[in-house]
């Protein structure tokens, strides 16, 4: 899902003294090679019945990261169903690895962390959703024996901690940082400074929880704010996708 901004074009036939407006979408106009990234990691309910719905609205792509963490098992008011996680994959949103129990990698052992991604890909063929190829690190806590799991499983991408743009030229795709951390004291003004980072060729990956998020206080993104955040990315132009639109967009730069 790579929304292509819409050029209009204006003609104007002096001849007949008639102002005539075409638009035009032709493929061959430039598309911005500004990217963000939007990630939204814990299945939070307010995914399927906010986020995505909001999304669409203005043509974004996202990943949303799945894990059965946390109360997602027993507590259906605050965490998806897995007909809301479908349901998401049908719109055309991508559905990554966020682990079956949330678990620190680097605390687990091989057998586990095996076990926790090959669950939520199992659960993704159970329920008819593309296997991932994105991940991200519960706590965001990375270590090497996860990465070679991951290049070894296909995964592409996978989204560490941090606070900075994602540049494909230097860093390890495999543990690739964040630009931002929506988070309840979060400003409009870091947001717009994480965009900005999005230069270059480097890309600004997002990072968010639920919008609102009632069981995690901690990592609430406030709705009205949030969408100050999306007004800001269309104002400024710049194509918002999910993590595994990243393979195109950076093959098509290899390109000559
Ligand atoms: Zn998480």
């Amino acid at each position: 899902m790579i929304p292509r901004p819409l050029l209009i074009s204006l003609s104007i036939c002096v001849a007949s003294g008639v102002l005539l407006i075409a638009a035009d979408s032709s493929p061959k106009e430039p598309v911005s090679d500004r990217i963000v990234v939007l990630t939204f990691d814990d299945s939070v309910a307010s995914h399927a019945t906010f986020v995505a719905p909001l999304l669409q609205k203005y043509g974004f792509g996202a990943t949303f990261f799945i894990t059965e963490g946390f109360e997602f098992l027993v507590d259906k008011k605050h965490y998806m169903t897995w007909d809301q996680i479908k349901a998401l994959d049908a719109a055309g949103f991508e559905i990554g690895n966020h682990t079956r129990n949330h678990a620190g990698v680097a605390k687990q052992t091989l057998e586990q962390l095996t076990a926790d991604v090959a669950y939520i890909e199992q659960q993704c063929e159970k329920h008819g959703i593309p296997r991932p190829t994105s991940f991200c690190y519960p706590g965001y806590q990375t270590s090497e024996a996860a990465v070679t799991l991951l290049r070894e499983r296909g995964y592409r991408f996978a989204r560490a901690g941090g606070a900075d743009a994602f540049d494909p030229a230097s860093d390890e795709p495999l543990t690739l940082p964040q630009a931002f951390d929506g988070k309840p004291e979060s400003t409009l003004e870091q947001f717009k400074a994480a965009v900005e980072k999005a230069r270059e060729g480097k890309i600004a990956v997002m990072t968010f929880h639920g919008v609102p998020d009632i069981k995690h206080p901690w990592v609430n993104t406030d709705p009205e704010k949030f969408e100050r955040y999306l007004e800001h990315l269309k104002q400024e132009g710049v194509r918002v996708v999910a993590l595994r639109d990243l393979t195109k967009i950076l093959a098509s730069r290899e390109r000559p």
